[in-house]
């Protein structure tokens, strides 16, 4: 991971944006979260990485053993410093950092600091020194002379605004990353057959009963085995054995090991929990969201289920919990089930349960549906099957023309699973609109399936 340090109004933000390749995919909307730590998966050449995005260091946070326990970041609440808190906790966890100054102001007393803050507790991470809002190639170089006195890493002449100098920096980042653990690697990498349990990763907000959910599970299992390591990951791991027989890997998030001092309440920023809830969705094969029945899904439950499907590639349950709580006379699943599709529509293909785990009404469903959508996110299909139905879709409505071109599908192949990810070979990729991607998407859904996993599709043009 890689974070990007700054003090305020250097560009950090702009240029967390433009490395990379995003604009901010995720938007909280209540104040003074914004500052929260964001993390995005951003790729440089075949290298992939996780950049994290802090509040900034607005004052210094001490030594490392002075950031915050993970269970008090996980407490949702925002205490004074929180925000030096987070960047602490960010650095941290980085495998290189990015320091970011302000080209056009120069070297200040607060890049000192933070250098000789970096210099002093973090000396073996790779740094890199990003001199911001350098947009002229003449001056950059001028700009950055003054950053040489820090004594510390070239100063690279970068600008957010204009993308100058970004890929150099980029390149020095990824030559500075060290090699990749297993656990950082794309779950579409994932071994195929994956033998072992099935990782099941239970999120949601504060108080939806994700650990009444959990308990329900490893008590009606016969077997439970807890493996956790409270320091480097943020999660706990329960294997329990299902009403199937087969084991399953229960990836807990929050709740269990929440401190009775900092206790979530309901109307306090759940962000904060969104770097502990990505942790545990880049190890899982299938994420359950678990929202109150009452209360229906949150804007951060469809960030949350965007960034597992289609950021984490991983298959998605939707449980609705406290169905206990519910009139039935007043909804019926079917109806509750119409209505939250239509909330989150990106998700239709997700499964979706009805529990109480209060009484451990259908908890057992979470599982099955985690099994169910599994399989169909390790599915595989051969060429012929894929080929005969991406043929007929064309058929049926053929590829727009544009300039008095014609898009053209060669053939399509199926790269990968976990999500099955699939090839489309083509004339020209920008010949080919969004809707009819969504064409060939949904085509690809209706006729084949995958209830419960996203799927992916890349479009290749010829050479
Ligand atoms: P977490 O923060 O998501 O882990 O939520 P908890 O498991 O701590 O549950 C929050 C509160 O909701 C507790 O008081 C639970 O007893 C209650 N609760 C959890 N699941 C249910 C349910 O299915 N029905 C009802 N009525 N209450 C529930």
């Amino acid at each position: 991971m890689n974070t990007p340090l700054r003090t305020p109004n250097v560009g950090k933000s702009a240029l967390f944006n433009r490395l990379t390749g995003t604009k901010r995919a995720i938007v909280y909307d209540q104040p003074g979260v914004t500052r929260d730590r964001m993390y995005i998966r951003a790729f440089w050449g075949d290298t992939e990485f996780m950049m994290v995005d802090t509040g900034g260091l607005e004052s210094l946070p001490g030594s490392p053993e002075d950031a915050p326990s993970v269970d008090t970041v996980g407490g949702f609440e925002i205490l004074p410093g929180m925000v030096e808190s987070q960047a602490a906790l960010a650095v941290n966890e980085a495998a290189a950092l990015i320091m970011v100054c302000d080209g056009q102001k120069g070297l200040t007393n607060a890049d000192e600091e933070i250098y000789g803050w970096i210099r002093k507790y973090h000396s073996k991470k790779p740094l890199l020194l990003a001199v911001n809002k350098c947009e002229s190639t003449t001056k950059g170089e001028e700009q950055v002379l003054d950053f040489w006195s820090l004594g510390g890493p070239t100063p690279l002449a970068v600008s957010a605004i204009s993308g100058t100098g970004t890929g150099e920096l980029l390149d020095g980042l990824v030559a500075a990353l060290p090699p990749p653990s297993p656990e950082d690697l794309d779950p579409s990498w994932k071994d195929e057959e994956g033998d072992g349990p099935l990782k099941v990763a239970i999120i949601g907000r504060p108080n939806v009963g994700k650990s009444s959910l959990l308990n329900q599970l490893a008590g009606d299992a016969r077997s439970i085995v807890s493996d956790y390591s409270g320091t480097t990951r943020d999660t706990i791991d329960s294997d329990v054995i299902g009403a199937d027989g087969k084991k399953y890997t229960l990836i807990d998030t929050a709740g269990i090991r929440r401190r009775t001092s900092v206790a979530a309440s309901k109307d306090a920023p759940e962000s904060l929990a969104v770097g502990r809830a990505l942790q545990a969705m880049r190890r899982a094969d299938v994420v359950v969201l678990v929202i109150d029945a009452e209360e229906g899904p949150s804007q951060q439950d469809f960030v949350l289920s965007e960034r597992a499907a289609v950021q984490e590639g991983c298959a998605l349950v939707l449980c609705v919990n406290k169905w206990d709580r519910i009139d039935k006379d007043t909804y019926s699943m079917n109806e509750y089930t119409k209505t939250l599709r239509s909330k989150l529509r990106v998700f239709e293909w997700a499964s979706v349960v009805y529990t109480s785990a209060l009484t451990g009404q259908r908890v057992q469903k979470v599982l099955q549906a985690a099994a169910e959508a599994s399989v169909h996110h390790r599915k595989r299909l051969s060429t012929a099957t894929l080929n005969s139905v991406i043929q007929e879709a064309t058929l049926w409505k053929s590829p727009p023309s544009k300039a008095g071109r014609k898009g053209r599908v060669y053939y399509v192949t199926q790269a990968s699973t976990r999500p099955p990810t699939f090839v489309f070979f083509v004339n020209d990729p920008k010949l080919f609109p969004d809707t009819y991607k969504r064409y060939m998407e949904r085509s690809l859904r209706d006729n084949i399936g995958f209830p419960g996993s996203p799927i992916r599709i890349l479009w290749r043009g010829k050479g």
